[in-house]
């Protein structure tokens, strides 16, 4: 791998790499450059010099070019998604459906932005604006940087650059150290299809650097981030000394609540669904499992039961479910927690091992509401702690006790208790009758308290990623 500079494949100044490893069996993937500052403000500067002209460039030539993306994308699918199989780990079915949605995702990101009109305002609403013309255009915001996590490399990707390249900004791409390649080759991709090449770069290197830069740096406009809360937080004390536009996707600890009223079936099938896809390292996953004490244990026995079919293997294998986390470390981070939890009080009855990166399907039980994991412990794993409760009231005390709000599901046949609970969860999402792990191109995505800033998805980002101008035509309707 190279760094993505305005048109050229470079190495980091330093001339320092770091090598990526595939977690399921080690190998070496690829060799990745470490930019430190010197790289990212050259390409920042870089990135200014080419945004006017392509915020210039009409937006149905800006469209034409990012469909053509997407078809080069298409062309080349079965090697990216081999690519995110070997970088992440990620289990070959889910790889595919990620990068299918790459390309829906900036599909609707092209015609949303061909939509995004401005206003007009009423001209006769005050004496003194009587026969003026008042309307609104948006316009790109200048430079951003999109920052990455390892858990969804190519479907973030998409939310942060489509909207980003659509309306006219430069955008410079940080992936995660741990899935830097298929941004590479997508990147390599906006290239060959005609984007500029001071206007989408691809910089890789320690996260904690570039956050480090960007407290320094006046070159940048806009923060788009999806991470962890910790790191979010960083972002936006050091965007505030330039004022920079900075956007927040973060952390989460969602409920999953499964009232008696349930259909036991959707309940047990969502509940894994929800918490094994990407082997749990989804923002959005179920990770808190509230269920109403009179049917916890038949909810447990049969979430067991299911849990024992799931395979884990090979992510390259078409019917593997679980595949590795997505490193050693992680892993061990993983059982730490669930150490944690069981230290506290509670009890494992299924899973709590861990192979290299590989943790297996882990249920605890016994999880009371004052321990960690029923508030802020967030389990980046396919982890399941079940938590009781007898009334309604204790359910949404129970779920909205976290700092965080990304999701939340509810499970339940009685439409009263699942609007009552939609309506009283903190949360950016409520689903019914499904995990909270669910996801629309267009739907507001984001989280309320410490889940972050703003929200992502097609019209959403494109407000974020634009500011308004109003233009006055002074006096053109006076008689
Ligand atoms: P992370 O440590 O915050 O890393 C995310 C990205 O930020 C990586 O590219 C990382 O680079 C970079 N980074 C690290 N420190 C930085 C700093 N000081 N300044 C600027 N960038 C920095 O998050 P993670 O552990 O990889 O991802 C898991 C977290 O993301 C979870 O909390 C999860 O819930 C959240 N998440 C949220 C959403 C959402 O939409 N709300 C979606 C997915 C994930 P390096 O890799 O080089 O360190």
């Amino acid at each position: 791998m190279k760094l993505l500079i305005g048109g050229e494949k470079t190495e980091a100044m330093s001339g320092v790499t770091f090598e990526n490893r595939n977690p399921y069996n080690n190998e070496l993937v690829c060799t990745v450059p470490k930019a430190d500052a010197r790289d990212f403000e050259r390409a920042a500067e870089l990135a200014r010099q080419a945004q006017p002209a392509w915020a210039k460039t009409p937006i149905y030539l800006r469209s034409r070019i990012l469909e053509k993306f997407v078809s080069l994308v298409r062309r080349d699918f079965e090697k990216i998604v081999d690519v995110i199989c070997r970088e992440g780990g990620k289990v070959i079915t889910e790889a595919r459906a990620e990068l299918d949605t790459l390309c829906v995702v900036f599909t609707y990101y092209i015609q949303a932005a061909n939509h995004l009109l401005g206003n007009t305002v009423p001209i006769d609403s005050e004496a003194r604006t009587v026969g003026d013309v008042i309307f609104t255009i948006r316009e790109p915001i200048g430079t951003f940087v999109s920052i990455t996590p390892y858990n969804f490399p190519v479907e973030l990707y998409a939310h942060k650059v489509a909207p980003c390249l659509i309306t006219g900004n430069a955008v410079l791409i940080k992936p995660a150290s741990d899935t830097p390649l298929s941004a590479y080759l997508l990147t390599e991709l906006l290239w060959e299809a005609g984007v500029p090449g001071g206007v989408a770069q691809l910089v890789t290197g320690s996260g904690t650097v570039m956050g480090e830069w960007l407290k320094k740096t006046c070159l940048v406009d806009g923060v788009g981030f999806t991470g962890s809360t910790a790191v979010g937080k960083t972002l936006m004390e050091g965007g505030g000394a330039h004022l920079q536009h900075v956007f927040l996707e973060l952390g989460g600890n969602d409920p999953y609540v499964v009232f008696d009223s349930a259909d036991m079936d959707v309940a047990v099938s969502q509940a894994i669904g929800g918490r094994t896809w990407n082997a749990g390292q989804t923002c959005c996953a179920n990770k808190r499992f509230l269920v109403q004490n009179n049917i916890r244990q038949a909810f447990t026995e049969r979430l067991v039961q299911g849990l024992r079919e799931v395979k884990m293997g090979d992510p390259m294998q078409e019917d593997t479910v679980v595949g590795p986390l997505i490193n050693e470390q992680q892993a061990k981070e993983v059982i730490s927690q669930i150490e944690r939890t069981v230290a506290q009080g509670a009890r494992c009855i299924l899973g709590g091992t861990r192979d290299g990166a590989f943790v297996s399907p882990t249920v605890l039980v016994d999880v009371t509401s004052d321990m960690d994991v029923a508030k802020d412990m967030e389990i980046f794993g396919p982890v399941f702690p079940i938590i009781g409760f007898d009334t309604f009231e204790q359910a949404v005390e129970i779920a909205n006790q976290t700092s965080y709000g990304l999701a939340s599901g509810v499970i339940t046949q009685d439409i009263n208790t699942a609007m009552k609970f939609a309506k009283a969860v903190q949360a950016g999402t409520c689903v019914v009758n499904s995990s909270g792990n669910y996801r629309s191109a267009h739907q507001p995505f984001g989280g309320y308290k410490d889940t972050g800033i703003g929200r992502e998805g097609t019209m959403h980002t494109l407000y974020e990623v634009t500011q308004e101008k109003t233009i006055v035509l002074k006096n053109v309707l006076a008689d």
